[in-house]
């Protein structure tokens, strides 16, 4: 399987133009698009499950345009939108039941059995019977999860998963993921958060303004903030002026003042120490130093 995105643009009709000629192939695993809020990942997401269309350009599934596919792309696609509500007085089993029937599976048997598997894996088995709109708001998103998941998606479609789930949960759902990727399935995250990225993702892209600035393996991003991201021990003066001339990552307290972390093109003075980057560094240094280096501005 393999989705091609060409010279997909999207102007809203109050003129935003929200999606500025993106170009990306994307292939079975996990494929994180990150980008910070406006950037046009709803968008995108929007038009990948034929929920919008796009200006001009397409995006093929297997070499056929979507716009002209939808029901076959619809029944392989499992989908998390971003604002994910449901109005229901099912039960969270009977919600999922009617989504997994929506999901094209039809032998009852298995179909519970189905239920209580993903119920089990996004931790609401012993919920079950309670109503799903009384259900908590992580909750909910687990819910959310799990009927985009079930009924064996080939096209699994999640728009900012992890807003609203706690840490552990956070975790849960990036292991959810991993499980499934290893079997040929196209999984697309998008997200605004650095961590749902690393970890996880095979492939991603950066989404800045419509506009894909970097695409590729996380490390490479990584890659490109090497020589960039220094470690270095501030007095409390120091620390307010360093404040107005770096982007400070981290900050750690320590007895003589403070122990920061930024993200510089050029070397601080002093006892600045060369550290290796990490996504969250790389991220940082694209977004603020990168971009900005090559508009000239
Ligand atoms: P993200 O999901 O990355 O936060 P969106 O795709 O929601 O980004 O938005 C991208 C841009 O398109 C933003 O400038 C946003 O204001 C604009 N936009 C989104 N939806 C609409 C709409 N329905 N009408 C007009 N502009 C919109």
């Amino acid at each position: 399987m393999k989705i091609e995105i060409r010279n997909l643009n999207k102007v809203y009709p109050n003129g935003n133009q929200a999606l500025k000629n993106l170009n990306i192939d994307i292939e079975p695993g996990i494929f994180g698009l990150l980008g910070p809020n406006g950037a046009g990942k709803s968008s995108l997401m929007r038009i990948l499950v034929t929920l919008m269309k796009p200006t001009s350009g397409v995006v093929l599934l297997d070499g056929k345009d979507i716009q002209n596919h939808r029901r076959e792309l619809r029944s392989i696609l499992g989908y998390l939108p971003q604002d994910f509500r449901f109005f229901t007085s099912l039960k969270t089993w009977e919600f999922l039941d009617y989504s997994a029937a929506l999901a094209g599976m039809k032998n009852r048997k298995e179909r519970l059995r189905e239920v209580d598997r993903m119920l089990d894996q996004v931790g609401l088995l012993e919920v079950r019977d309670r109503k799903a709109n009384r259900l908590s708001g992580g909750m909910k998103r687990r819910l959310g999860i799990a009927q985009a998941l079930i009924g064996n998606p080939k096209l699994i479609i999640v728009d900012e998963p992890t807003t609203g789930l706690d840490p552990d949960e956070r975790i849960r759902f990036r292991n959810i993921l991993s499980g499934l990727s290893q079997n040929d399935v196209i999984i697309i995250l998008s997200t605004h958060i650095v961590g749902d990225i690393s970890s996880t993702c095979q492939k991603m892209a950066l989404l800045n303004k419509g506009e894909i600035v970097f695409s590729g393996r996380p490390e490479a991003l990584v890659g490109e903030a090497r020589g960039h991201v220094y470690r270095l021990h501030l007095t409390e003066y120091e620390f307010e002026k360093a404040k107005e001339e770096y982007n400070i990552i981290s900050t750690i307290p320590v007895e003589t003042g403070w122990e920061v972390q930024v993200v510089t093109d050029t070397p601080p003075d002093g006892n600045a120490v060369l550290i290796e980057p990490n996504i969250e560094h790389a991220y940082v240094y694209y977004m603020e130093h990168k971009i900005h280096a090559d508009l000239n501005i």
